[in-house]
């Protein structure tokens, strides 16, 4: 596809800490140009450059820094709009944008459980976009909405796929530790979570046990099993971790799930998706790893590491996982999520 032909795009929520992910994501993109960035009235009217306090380590990209930014409002030039809003916002606008015959590919939270919207991982279920069609009924305009996972639940759902594939998932116990751009900007004050931990994220755990089970049943059918979560929010800048244990119906070596694990690839390689990594799980035979620090721009932010797979004396099977949270549990995932849109024909 040519540079002048790309799709023209806008970003809702573009000064928080999604949103500036997907700036930086955007900046050069085959596929996608981004033609508006929007946010709050307290922004709109500004420069970007002003608008945003950029805390990312790449360079604000000079396209972005002299737009002006525009409130959430439909009636842009976009045939895409990518959300990162706040969730206490984020469902009216977004219904706002489908109505105006938008596809709206949202992070956020509002609209992943409602049974016509796909709550998507390509490489796990792209067979749920058959639910745009319903949606798009609904809608006057023919817009639609789709989401990505909560940025945990993607890296649960994700190395979890494989085992449930291959050997059946009876139940499953998981314990997080976040990273603290998970909360946005500002987040959480400092004085909170130097030397600390805190074990609780408001609704993260609830949405970890029911995204997970929307996304590995089928289009309309959520899996049947228990999910038990704790989450905890730790002093990380990015990279959620994650230990996980569990149970299958047909019993499973270490040995047999990390073939399983490494064996796993896309089927949709052919499409030629510009975010799709080469592996979506990347599977590390080291003791220590993987670590947040060293690990989570794997594939480019995109692959979520595993590691330590071994025998849990109580459910069978335990392992570590790790999930870049602004990359591939939002930004990037729901970049990867537009693009399988376009190879797909619903753009
Ligand atoms: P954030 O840093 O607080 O950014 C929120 C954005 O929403 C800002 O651009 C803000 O604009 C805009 N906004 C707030 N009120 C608005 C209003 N009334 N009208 C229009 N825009 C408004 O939050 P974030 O961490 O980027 O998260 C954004 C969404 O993604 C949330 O729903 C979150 O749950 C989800 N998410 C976050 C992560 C993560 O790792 N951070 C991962 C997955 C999903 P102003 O700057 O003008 O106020």
């Amino acid at each position: 596809m040519s540079a002048d032909k790309r799709i023209p795009v806008a970003v809702l929520g573009a000064t928080g800490a999604v949103g500036q992910r997907f700036v930086s994501l955007l900046d050069g993109h085959p596929w996608f140009r981004v033609a508006a960035l929007c946010a709050s009235e307290r922004s709109a009217g500004r420069r970007y450059g002003e608008a945003a306090r950029w805390f990312l380590p790449e360079k604000m990209p000079e396209w972005a820094r002299d737009m002006e930014v525009l409130p959430c409002r439909p009636g842009i030039d976009a045939r895409v709009a990518f959300s990162g809003l706040d969730a206490s916002v984020a469902g009216a606008i977004e219904e706002d944008f489908a109505r105006a015959g938008c596809a709206v590919v949202s992070n956020s939270r509002n609209h992943r459980m409602d049974p016509e919207v796909p709550l998507l991982i390509p490489e796990v279920n792209a067979d749920h976009l058959e639910l745009v069609e319903t949606q798009k009924r609904r809608w006057r305009g023919g817009g639609f909405i789709v989401t990505n996972p909560n940025c945990s639940t993607v890296g649960l759902a994700l190395s979890v796929a494989p085992i449930h594939r291959a050997f059946g998932i009876e139940r499953l116990v998981v314990a997080t530790l976040q990273a603290i751009s998970g909360a946005g900007y500002p987040g959480v004050p400092s004085v909170d979570i130097l030397d600390n931990i805190i074990p609780f994220i408001g609704g993260e755990e609830e949405k970890m046990e029911s995204e997970t089970l929307k996304i590995l049943g089928s289009a309309g059918r959520p899996a049947a099993f228990g999910v038990s979560a704790h989450c905890h929010r730790v002093q990380v800048s990015d990279g959620h971790t994650l230990a996980v244990s569990v149970e299958t119906r047909e019993r499973v070596s270490p040995g047999e799930a990390t073939r399983a694990l490494q064996d796993f690839r896309s089927s949709l390689a052919p499409l030629g998706l510009p975010s799709l990594p080469e592996k979506p799980i990347e599977v590390r035979d080291e003791e220590n790893r993987p670590q947040p620090r060293c690990d989570r721009m794997a594939g480019r932010g995109m692959t979520v590491s595993v590691g330590r797979v071994r025998a849990c004396p109580v459910l069978g099977l335990k392992y570590i996982a790790l999930v870049h949270n602004t990359i591939r549990g939002a930004a990037g995932g729901a970049i990867l999520n537009a693009e399988i849109l376009e190879a797909k024909g619903y753009l």
